[in-house]
């Protein structure tokens, strides 16, 4: 039984009362603490840093930290200073580290240093910038550098490694930065054994060697993401930075057993504003592509794109999207538009308007639709699925367990 309804996002509108009514994504609290824990065993001896950028994967930034901070997660980790600046002003976890890593010339060195916020140097000029934050603020630069093994995407490449090295010892002899990681980011963990991996570790423990031949002896090194850490202890390294697992969703190839332990908390739940018989052959939606085969049942749902129902999912052939209406699975007809989109209840079928509609949400006995599922009927991943449920939505938080 749901206990709790009560928090909204942030960006939930006032006049929201009745809003269990509503379109909503509705998140499990407790479904994250129970991803944690099992991240928290498949770590082994490696801390865990719960990977909240994109407003958590779209599950809410504060809520998500608040109940992670609660069940003892110590590290945090954003791709943005507004979000690491909006968990240490509005969350103030004391005892928790949180790195933010991605940033552009002019990026708020100084406030983040003042925040007691690890930042990432992945280019030189990052460097120069934290380095003068360090002296105008009088504080100490905790500075994690990020290489580029063969992702090819943010980090210093091997060629600028070692004068970026020798520069960091420098700066880390006059007491302003001190280097506390090295880190890297993987490819293609998303295929377990993948040989691109090898390839990218062994290029991670020549970059060890240069920052040692500087005379830096790194204490925290890594690597792992959900996939690395739920699939090879070997990537642990002494930090695991899971982001989609926390959030019940499995990066690995589908059915892979070591995701099974995992609990999906974000469920997209709207209700039925129409419900209409229609002959054989009627149109649906924008080109008429999809005419009905046979007299049936249409239902109108007040969820579209705009709210992040993938459009594609109706478009592209991959297999029909469902949702889960009254106990039963109903596919989606016609292209998805902005704020609408028209699902086949059947023949005959007795659904009525204001009824219970989930467009996907944990595996459930009825077969309610997953992340997933959508996924795969738009040709994309989860986390474009769950990332992109519209902040305009409500969210409401449910902790059924809280102990
Ligand atoms: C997003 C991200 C993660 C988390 O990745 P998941 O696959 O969601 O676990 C970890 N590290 C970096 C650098 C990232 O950008």
């Amino acid at each position: 039984m749901p206990t709790a309804d009560a928090a909204r996002g942030p960006a939930a509108g006032t006049d929201m009362a009745g809003a269990d009514d509503e379109s909503r994504v509705e998140v499990d609290l407790a479904a994250v603490r129970h991803n944690l824990r099992v991240l928290r065993t498949a770590a082994g001896q490696a801390q865990v840093m719960a990977v909240l950028k994109a407003d958590a994967y779209g599950h809410g930034l504060l809520p998500v930290a608040r109940t992670a901070l609660a069940a003892g997660t110590t590290w945090f980790g954003v791709a943005r200073a507004s979000d690491a600046l909006r968990l240490r002003t509005e969350l103030r976890p004391a005892d928790a580290r949180v790195l933010t890593w991605l940033h552009t010339p002019g990026a708020p060195f100084a406030r983040l240093l003042d925040s007691d916020v690890d930042v990432s140097v992945g280019a030189p000029w990052a460097l120069e910038e934290v380095a003068a934050a360090a002296r105008d603020t009088g504080r100490v630069a905790r500075v994690h550098l990020k290489v580029d093994t063969g992702m090819g995407r943010n980090g210093v490449g091997s060629g600028e490694l070692v004068p970026l090295a020798r520069r960091a010892a420098s700066l880390a002899a006059t007491g302003r930065v001190e280097v506390v990681g090295l880190w890297t980011h993987l490819a293609c963990a998303d295929t377990p054994g993948h040989p691109a991996t090898h390839d990218q570790v062994a290029r991670f423990e020549d970059a060890t060697d240069v920052l040692r031949t500087a005379g830096i002896d790194v204490p925290l090194r890594h690597v792992a993401a959900s996939a690395a850490t739920l699939t090879d202890p070997r990537l642990h390294y002494d930090l695991v930075r899971p982001g989609l697992a926390t959030y019940g969703l499995s990066p690995l190839p589908p059915g892979d057993p070591r995701a099974s332990m995992l609990t999906p908390a974000m469920t997209l739940r709207s209700r039925l504003a129409a419900v209409r018989t229609v002959p054989p052959g009627t149109p649906v939606s924008y080109g008429s592509e999809h005419r009905t085969a046979r007299r049936t049942v249409l239902g109108l749902v007040p969820l579209g794109y705009a709210d992040g129902v993938p459009r594609h999912a109706s478009t592209d052939g991959r297999g029909p999207a469902r949702v889960h209406v009254n106990g039963r699975a109903a596919r989606v007809v016609g292209r998805i538009c902005m704020d609408q989109l028209v699902v086949d209840l059947g023949p005959g079928a007795g659904d009525a308007p204001g009824d219970a509609v989930t467009l996907f949400g944990p595996p459930g006995a009825g077969g309610v639709p997953t992340a997933a599922h959508w996924a795969a009927s738009a040709g994309t991943i989860t986390y474009e699925v769950v990332s992109r449920a519209s902040a305009a939505l409500p969210r409401t938080y449910r902790d059924d367990d809280a102990s």
